[in-house]
């Protein structure tokens, strides 16, 4: 249930419109970096929405509760974010499509005719980005408990690290032989 998330420009942009308050719990799914996901997927969003010239302008706040696996011991992790947010949306300049800070600002969306700001796009990537890539358990998380799990830390995840190459794709013997010295030349 995300409808409560689009909020009609016409309304922001109405002469003395106050801006307005959009606080609600959606359900967004896919919110996931790597072994750190969201519970149940659920965001709870506390905006506030107001037309600044041409611009609509998003400020607030979103939550999350969230469960990873520690990085070192590989045991469950749980916590919970804030993130603060201020976006601004801004329509296409019809004259020139594309042009433009872009990548500052969210477009607005048209529906039938009707232009709307999507708060879930601003909430999904204000929880991306604030979600920990790897979490600890706690600061002195020692890993895992050698007598059990031998062998096993954050470095057999880094490439490049480990002591064994893998074992090499034979497509690149012909790049061998290309760069095979001392060539007939
Ligand atoms: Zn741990």
């Amino acid at each position: 249930m995300t409808g409560g998330l689009r909020v009609p420009v016409a309304l922001l942009r109405r002469r003395d419109a106050a801006p307005r308050v959009v606080r609600a719990t959606a359900v967004l799914d896919g919110l996931r970096i790597g072994n750190v996901g969201v519970d149940g997927d659920e965001v709870v969003l506390d905006f506030e929405v107001g037309a600044s010239g041409t611009d609509i302008v998003a400020s607030g706040t979103v939550d999350v509760d969230w469960t990873g696996e520690c990085r070192r011991c590989l045991e469950p992790v749980n916590g919970h974010l804030r993130a603060e947010v201020r976006e601004v949306f801004r329509a296409e300049d019809p004259l020139w499509p594309g042009e433009g800070d872009a990548g500052d600002t969210y477009p607005l969306e048209s529906d039938a005719g009707e232009l709307l700001v999507d708060l879930e796009v601003v909430a999904r990537d204000a929880v991306l980005l604030a979600l920990p890539i790897s979490p600890l358990c706690g600061e002195d998380c020692s890993g895992p408990d050698p007598e059990r799990f031998p062998a096993v830390s954050e470095e057999v995840a880094e490439p490049g690290d480990g002591a064994v190459e893998p074992e090499r794709d034979p497509r690149w013997a012909a790049l061998d032989v290309l760069r095979e010295p001392g060539d007939d030349g």
